[in-house]
């Protein structure tokens, strides 16, 4: 045991996981900008943009450790460790992490191993992409008149123990859920097979809304019967089917134009 009373042990430090928002920084909460303007290390994923990083102290120490592009990015075990670490020299960690950190974001890898190294955390929640696109598109995600729950989920390909796992879609589809699609890749083709293969009606709108709150957010309405005819935006993008987006067409860029199609259609169907 060191008895030197010179020695100081640093008090341990704290980590607070923080939700970033969609990526306008006035979606951030008022506790997410108090703590990023005071830790000391802050560890970013790749989602959250330089006008949020902005906001850290000149003195912090701020880390990417995203994995996009094709970048290697560094490992969960290396994420973890840099938390750790950096609690040990008794400093405050800021995890940032787009959206809201509890939503496809691997919170639950980290807190399990701050806890195995016995290290003190909080979770602070942010604007999930999910609901920054359905403020965008004017919709309510829930709609008593036709919306009774909203399901999240990804189409990503994730893997569960060893085996990649495709989403249930049969599931998952009833008329009066909202599905709210994150990772939704770029196959829409397949994905409309699938939907319409687990029962989905083809007339429920969809809507795709990429980089939702930042200033080139873009947005297309369709239907699930038509998704093959979404062209891919840049991601990240996130896709919305349900009833309670019928209203989501005078909102997106294309709504006006699929209003026109639809218009079209009406025009020739009754011999026109
Ligand atoms: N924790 C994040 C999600 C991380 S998974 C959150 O709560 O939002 C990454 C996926 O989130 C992306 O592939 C995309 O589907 C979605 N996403 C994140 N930010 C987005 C944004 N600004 N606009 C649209 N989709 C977004």
């Amino acid at each position: 045991m060191d008895r030197d009373p010179n020695s100081k042990q640093a008090a341990p430090g704290r980590v607070f996981i923080v939700g970033a928002g969609p990526g306008d920084p006035e979606l951030l909460t008022v506790k997410a900008q108090r703590l990023l303007s005071r830790a000391a290390v802050i560890l970013h994923d790749d989602l959250v943009p330089p006008t949020i990083l902005a906001l850290a102290a000149p003195h912090a120490e701020v880390t990417s450790v995203g994995k996009r592009f094709g970048s290697k990015g560094a490992t969960q075990a290396e994420i973890n460790e840099r938390m750790i670490e950096a609690t040990r020299r008794g400093l405050e960690v800021v995890r940032l992490k787009g959206g809201d950190p509890g939503i496809f974001g691997r919170l639950a890898e980290e807190i399990d191993a701050l806890e195995a190294a016995g290290v003190a955390y909080e979770i602070v929640p942010g604007v999930t992409a999910g609901l920054a696109a359905a403020a965008s598109l004017g919709v309510s995600l829930t709609d008593r008149r036709k919306a009774a729950r909203v399901i999240v989920v990804t189409n990503h390909q994730a893997q569960l123990g060893s085996t990649p796992q495709a989403p249930d879609w049969n599931g998952l589809i009833r008329d009066d859920s909202t599905l709210v699609i994150y990772m939704p890749g770029r196959d829409f083709a397949a994905l409309r097979a699938q939907l319409l293969a687990a029962g989905c009606a083809p007339d429920v709108p969809a809507a795709l809304v990429s980089r939702a709150s930042a200033p080139d957010e873009r947005s297309q309405y369709t239907t699930v019967g038509r998704l093959h005819n979404l062209s891919r935006l840049d991601s990240p993008a996130v896709l919305l089917i349900g009833r309670s987006l019928d209203r989501a067409a005078r909102r997106t860029d294309s709504g006006a134009a699929l209003a026109f199609d639809e218009a079209e259609l009406l025009l020739s169907s009754l011999g026109a």
